[in-house]
């Protein structure tokens, strides 16, 4: 007896994918992907506008020389200290590629960004996710033990909330057997960044975006910052996948955003401000939340299910992240908006709340 035949469907990769946020079309108002409500800096309006197709013929750097050097002299590091990648998704997924290629599982947070395990799954690197405490933080005794790697955002996403840079650096410090890669995507709405530890600590990783503070998420630009040997590593790895990643305008409109340290401020500093206010307001109408370090908020209702609110919000064209998860079913995590914005989605919640009573 013959075995029934194979076909090309035995050679497929099969995966379960990251299902990023909504993107709708039209006027709405949207606060589901903690996209950044304020353009990005003028200077990356004139680097559009000044843009020669010409210059498209040939291919971009494929260094990122010119933003790296931006990037290093910002951060006061080396250029050769600055990994540069399309966001940070391609950053953390080469870091992923790169730094946990060993055996022993990696670790992260059972609640946290939902493209971890799916960078994991895709890579086949075995892991294992550690509770957050009840009140969602993250505790770092729960690590203990030998690992092939460690991950956590910081801020966490979608919980908001920080874990102290001492307690990232005696992490870092526990582990010198694998990388800890420290997910920076929210740090600069009030967040402690790890980045000086980086001289100390061979094994640390911080990675950042322009997608959130920089307003630049259409753009895809993020880093990643550490030692000169991990970021040769990656660099390696990149080479042997992909040379161009950042096309040339991107890279342009990148070393534009970071030379406008007084913009960047200003706008994170908004952000910040309405986030406060969005506290004030949120805890009135009834929400709690974890104490966001972070541009979005991630409440619950004390009487309406999360779900339902998020569906009555889409029906007012109010669009706002619910996952359904385990533990966090109840909870929507809300972009911080313009005030504006934000003064429609407390109207919105205030008539629905009243509706369900
Ligand atoms: N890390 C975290 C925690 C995030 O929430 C996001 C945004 N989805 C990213 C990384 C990736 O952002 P980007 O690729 O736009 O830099």
């Amino acid at each position: 007896m013959q075995n029934a035949m194979n076909t090309y469907l035995d050679n497929i990769r099969r995966v379960v994918p990251y299902v990023p946020g909504e993107q709708p079309a039209g006027k709405v108002i949207k606060l589901n992907t903690n996209e950044n409500p304020y353009p990005p800096a003028p200077a990356v309006e004139e680097v559009l506008r000044a843009s020669d197709a010409d210059v498209l013929r040939k291919y971009p750097d494929p260094t990122i020389g010119a933003l790296v050097k931006e990037l290093a002299a910002e951060y006061g590091v080396k250029p050769s200290q600055v990994f540069v990648g399309v966001g940070s998704d391609d950053v953390i997924g080469m870091a992923f590629l790169t730094c946990f290629a060993g055996q022993k599982p990696i670790a992260f947070p059972d609640i946290t960004y939902s493209f971890y395990n799916v960078w994991a799954e895709l890579f086949r690197i075995p892991y294992e996710t550690i509770p957050v405490r009840e009140d969602f933080s993250v505790c770092i005794d729960d690590y203990d033990g030998e690992k092939g790697g460690i991950i956590i955002a910081n801020p966490n996403a979608p919980t908001s909330l920080e874990l102290s840079v001492s307690s990232v650096e005696e992490l870092v410090k526990r582990h010198p057997e694998c990388v800890v890669v420290v997910d920076e995507a929210y740090v600069d709405f009030g967040g402690t960044s790890a980045l000086p530890l980086v001289e100390k600590y061979p094994n640390l990783l911080v990675t950042q975006t322009f997608s959130k503070s920089r307003s630049l998420a259409g753009m895809r630009i993020g880093f990643a910052i550490g030692q000169e040997a991990l970021i040769k590593a990656i660099s390696d790895v990149k080479y042997s996948y992909n040379s161009y990643t950042l096309n040339t305008t991107a890279i342009a409109a990148g070393v534009a955003s970071v030379r406008d340290r007084g913009y960047f401020e200003k706008t994170c500093a908004k952000v910040v401000a309405t986030r406060e206010r969005a506290k004030e307001r949120l805890a009135e109408l009834g929400f709690s939340f974890p104490d966001s370090k972070t541009n979005f908020i991630f409440a619950t209702h004390e009487s309406v299910p999360a779900k339902t609110l998020q569906e009555e919000l889409k029906k007012r064209s109010i669009y706002v992240r619910y996952f359904a998860k385990p533990r966090i079913d109840n909870y929507l995590r809300i972009t911080v908006g313009t005030d504006e914005e934000m003064e429609a989605l407390y109207s919105a919640l205030r008539e629905i709340i009243d509706q369900c009573r």
